[in-house]
């Protein structure tokens, strides 16, 4: 998977890829990131990317042409899609992660100030996506998220010792909650691990998660179950 992120602070995106799984993927070129700064596109002498809004109101807004020609200049491979972060995109979810996997190649506009220019939108024509109903200072993290939880989908990714198979909203959960896990010891400060974990029966135990599993989604994210 190919990533091109365009930012006007590459060091937040690049600082991400210097530790854990996703310095360690990115070494055995399971993933490639490519960070872009609308900065060295400018026109102008001062290298300004940001204007006052026409109409007036508070805030700089991104303007065209630094966006445009940073986005026209990436390479793009035939199986891409480009996504702009914006809190008015459509809602992210697990179900959208699973579906940008299979792409080749993903490129993330992430956006700072007021937002963007209508016009990046209209020209570009990107897919909006929102991390949540709350608003950020920068695209940064955002598209942080999104490369996390698509590249956890990417076999190799997470190692060998890990699997995506299983967690929360996953295929292997039925888009349901994980169950509860324990590890040593058996007892801490008066809880104890629930005794069928114990006794190497892998039908009761998977009998067992499944029902804790259901009863946990049914408690917190009733929603899940429609
Ligand atoms: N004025 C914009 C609005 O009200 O819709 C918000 C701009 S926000 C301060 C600056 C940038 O942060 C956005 O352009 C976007 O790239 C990013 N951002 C903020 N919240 C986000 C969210 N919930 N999901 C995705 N991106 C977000």
């Amino acid at each position: 998977m190919r990533y091109d992120v365009i930012t006007l602070f590459p060091e937040f995106i690049e600082s991400y890829f210097q530790s854990s799984i996703a310095k360690r993927a990115i070494e055995n070129n399971i993933i490639q990131v490519n960070v872009h700064n609308p900065r060295e596109y400018t026109k102008n002498k001062h290298k300004k990317v940001d204007d006052t809004p026409y109409g007036g109101g508070d805030g700089m807004v991104l303007m065209c042409q630094p966006i445009f020609d940073c986005y026209r200049d990436i390479e793009k491979l035939e199986n891409h899609e480009f996504i702009m972060l914006s809190p008015q995109g459509e809602k992210y979810n697990q179900k959208t992660a699973d579906e940008l996997s299979k792409k080749e190649q993903i490129i993330l506009l992430c956006g700072h100030y007021e937002g963007f220019d209508e016009r990046i939108r209209l020209g570009l024509k990107p897919r909006e996506i929102s991390i949540g109903d709350f608003v950020l200072t920068g695209g940064e993290l955002p598209a942080l998220i999104l490369i996390d939880s698509i590249s956890r989908n990417i076999e190799n990714f997470l190692g060998k010792e890990a699997s995506f198979h299983n967690d929360s909203f996953s295929d292997g959960m039925e888009g349901l909650l994980e169950y509860p896990h324990y590890t040593k010891p058996r007892e801490f400060e008066g809880m104890v691990v629930p005794e069928v974990l114990l006794n190497g029966n892998h039908k009761e135990i998977e009998e067992f998660r499944k029902k804790e599993s259901l009863k946990r989604t049914k408690k917190r994210r009733p929603d899940l179950l429609k």
